[in-house]
Parts: C-alpha cells; sequence; structure tokens
C-alpha cells in the first residue's frame, strides 16, 4: 500500500523532479623538474602537464594510476576475492516524494558486513527539502554536491571559471551545512550539473574546496574490464566523452569515473535514464538488464558498479522502481558485494584488500534537527519559495551569492 502511495504520488510529482566553506588552500608539490607549463586552460594554481602514470612512482593510498586495472597487482588472478562495491548515486533535488522513494528502497537493506546499505545524493539547491537531507544523512547516506543553481544549460559549466565553480559549489556545501546540518568534513565529492566539466578548472576547485573526488567523467572505452577510481597526480588515460578534460598534475584529487551501461541496442549510457533503448517495461526484462550490466564488472575485475540516476526514472515507466528494487534486493543476497557511497567505496581503493573490506561499520551521525517551514522570497525573481529547513528560516531564500540567505 505504501509502494502504491508512493508510485502514484511519484507520477503527479514527477515534473517537479526532473530538473534538468570552509576553503582548503593547497599547494601543488613542487619538483625539480624542468617542465612545460598546460597551455590555455589554466588559470589559478600553477599547474604542470601531467605526466603518463607509472605504477613506480604513483602508489597508494594517495596516488594510483587510471590505467591500473585491479586494486593491487597481486590481487591478479584472485578476481573472484575482490570486493564488489556497488554505488547508487541520485542527482538534483531532494523533496517528500523521492525521500519516500530513497527511504522505501533501502529499507531493511544490508550489506555482507551486517552493515547497512548506503547511497550518494548529489544536491543541487532548488526545492530541495533539507530536512529529508538530513534524514538521509542520519541514516547513513553520502551528502555530495551538485551546485545551488544547476546552471542553465551545458554552456554555463563548460565555460565556467574556477570562481564560478567554487562558489556553486562552496555555496551548496554551506546551504548543506546551516540548513541540513551536514558536517562539511562529510561532504567529499561532487558531481557536475549535465556531467559537463570544464578541463583542470572542475579538480582544481575539487581541490581548494577540499573536496577528495569528482564524479562527472563518463568512460565508454574503459567499461570492459571497467576503469577503477584513480587520481590525476599524472595523465589520466580515459575517453574524454564531455569536454574538455583535465591536463594537469593535480595530485591526490580523486575521479570517479562513470562507467557506463550499455542499453540493449549496445549504446552506452552514463546514467541509468540516459540510456537510448531501455528494456520493455517490464519487471524481469529491467532487471536483467541491470544484472548484465552488473556482471561486466562482477565478473571481471571488480570495478565499483555505479547505478547513476535521477529519482524521475522511478515515476518514468510502471516497473521502474519495482524492478530498481527487486535488482538491489537481490544484490544484497551476494556475499561479497558491499552498496556504499562513493567515499566510503574510495576509502577501500585507497587500501584495498582481499575479502572483507571493511573492519567495522560507519558511525552514523546523530545531528538533531527541528524541522521549521519557511516562505521566503527569491531575490531574483521575486518568488516565494517553500522551504524546509533545520531549525530556523533564512530571510530570504537562499542563493549563490547568499547561500545563508542574509537581510542583505
Ligand atoms: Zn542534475
Amino acid at each position: 500500500m505504501k509502494y502504491a502511495i508512493v508510485l502514484i504520488l511519484g507520477v503527479l510529482f514527477a515534473t517537479t523532479l526532473l530538473c534538468d566553506g570552509q576553503k582548503t588552500k593547497n599547494k601543488l608539490k613542487s619538483k625539480n623538474k624542468v617542465r612545460t607549463t598546460v597551455a590555455p586552460q589554466l588559470a589559478r594554481l600553477d599547474l604542470q602537464k601531467a605526466e603518463p602514470c607509472s605504477a613506480a612512482k604513483c602508489k597508494l593510498p594517495d596516488c594510483r594510476c587510471s590505467d591500473a586495472t585491479l586494486p593491487r597487482p597481486k590481487f591478479k588472478g584472485k578476481e573472484q576475492e575482490i570486493p564488489q562495491f556497488v554505488t547508487i548515486t541520485f542527482d538534483d533535488a531532494v523533496n517528500a516524494v523521492n525521500y519516500a522513494q530513497y527511504d522505501l528502497l533501502f529499507d531493511g537493506l544490508t550489506n555482507p558486513d551486517g552493515c547497512p546499505a548506503t547511497g550518494t545524493f548529489f544536491l543541487s539547491h532548488e526545492y530541495t527539502d533539507y530536512v529529508r537531507v538530513n534524514a538521509l544523512y542520519n541514516a547513513g547516506h553520502e551528502i555530495a554536491l551538485h551546485s545551488v543553481t544547476h546552471g542553465d544549460g551545458t554552456d554555463y559549466w563548460r565555460e565556467a571559471d574556477i570562481d564560478t565553480i567554487e562558489s556553486e559549489f562552496g555555496a551548496q556545501l554551506q546551504i548543506l551545512e546551516t540548513f541540513a546540518k551536514v558536517d562539511p568534513k562529510k561532504i567529499q565529492g561532487m558531481r557536475l550539473p549535465f556531467l559537463q566539466i570544464s578541463g583542470n578548472k572542475t579538480f582544481e576547485a575539487v581541490k581548494s574546496l577540499g573536496l577528495t573526488y569528482d564524479s562527472s567523467w563518463p568512460t565508454q572505452q574503459f567499461k570492459n574490464p571497467p576503469m577503477w577510481p584513480y587520481t590525476l597526480d599524472y595523465l589520466s588515460v580515459q575517453d574524454c566523452q564531455i569536454g574538455p578534460c583535465p591536463n594537469a598534475e593535480l595530485p591526490g584529487v580523486w575521479v570517479n569515473p562513470m562507467v557506463t551501461w550499455t542499453d540493449t541496442e549496445g549504446y552506452s549510457c552514463s546514467m541509468i535514464d540516459a540510456c537510448a533503448y531501455p528494456p520493455a517495461d517490464e519487471i524481469d526484462a529491467l532487471f536483467e538488464w541491470m544484472l548484465e550490466n552488473f556482471n561486466r564488472h562482477y565478473q571481471s575485475n571488480r570495478a565499483p558498479f555505479g547505478m547513476y540516476l535521477h529519482a524521475a526514472w522511478f515515476s518514468r515507466g510502471r516497473n521502474n522502481f519495482a524492478a530498481f528494487k527487486k535488482f538491489v534486493h537481490h544484490l544484497s543476497t551476494y556475499p561479497d558485494v558491499y552498496m556504499t557511497g562513493i567515499s566510503r567505496m574510495l576509502e577501500y581503493v585507497k587500501k584495498p584488500v582481499l575479502g572483507e573490506p571493511f573492519k567495522s561499520c560507519e558511525v552514523k551521525p546523530k545531528t538533531q534537527c527541528q524541522a521549521v517551514h519557511c516562505n521566503v522570497q527569491k531575490t531574483s525573481t521575486g518568488e516565494i519559495r517553500y522551504m524546509s529547513v533545520c531549525d530556523k528560516c533564512p530571510i530570504v531564500y537562499p542563493w549563490l551569492k547568499n547561500p545563508l540567505g542574509l537581510d542583505m
């Protein structure tokens, strides 16, 4: 019954679902070598052109070559003992309707170590219900950044300078800290709207905002065997699908590549809901298709399997939600499949082992959130926005240059 209500509400609200800090100054390591400086896309940091990676120079836990096909070379022949990570991510606003779906999806779902299965939420600001974000956070999910404004098309992001990227993602970080009580130190990742990166600048912003990773860069070429996450200390071999892609040395910045899925006609899709030819709207057909995509990871080098989507997809077909739920519950029966946030998965990639990946569960935050409901004006348009936040209403609707919604 609960499920039926969620589906009906989902259809009703499908249109609204469709939307599409603190700073750490880091200095790049200087090396005593003559190098060429990277050409046009450069900016604030003194960037050097990245050199090809070699395993001898690039070592875990802080450096990983993009062409390393296993967590450690010595795992060769023991692929079946590598834990299979599954990273389920949702982009855009969290609201009452999709929150109910998320709650239902993860309810009772556990990993082989007994810890709860979790996902990652890349949050954009407009229409987001921060009380529900706080609930997701307290339930152990990863909260990550997807900008304040979501931008006005791909051009905005392709041409964004570092100040714009820092401001979009830094302001969203402040909003999450203030209105959803999320510890900013727990926010480690970002994803660009439309997956539109802007070369080195995106990854410089990852560094300057004190984040660990970006997960916006799809790969079609490295899906069989699939690509593992890596750092930008050295030149990436990843295919550049939505350029410009980075070419500078950016030590310690992690890329979680979006390994594409294959649809029923053989085309690649970076997100599940972007597949041009998904299977028929039947639970079994959808389930089998998800399993085929999963097996390309599980039966080869066990690179993390990404299930990237927008909640709006659940309302797009009658059986999408049920099939998705059936599939993740199927995954939870495997003895070696772990559904975690991306940052938790990266902890494993930094210190990979065979068998059980972690010694203990992540400690869930226990933040207090007194829900308040606010009607505040969006100053750029004069519209009144309804907003649910923890503890205290802002004076105006928070936005890019005024993330705390102060009276300015
Ligand atoms: Zn988005």
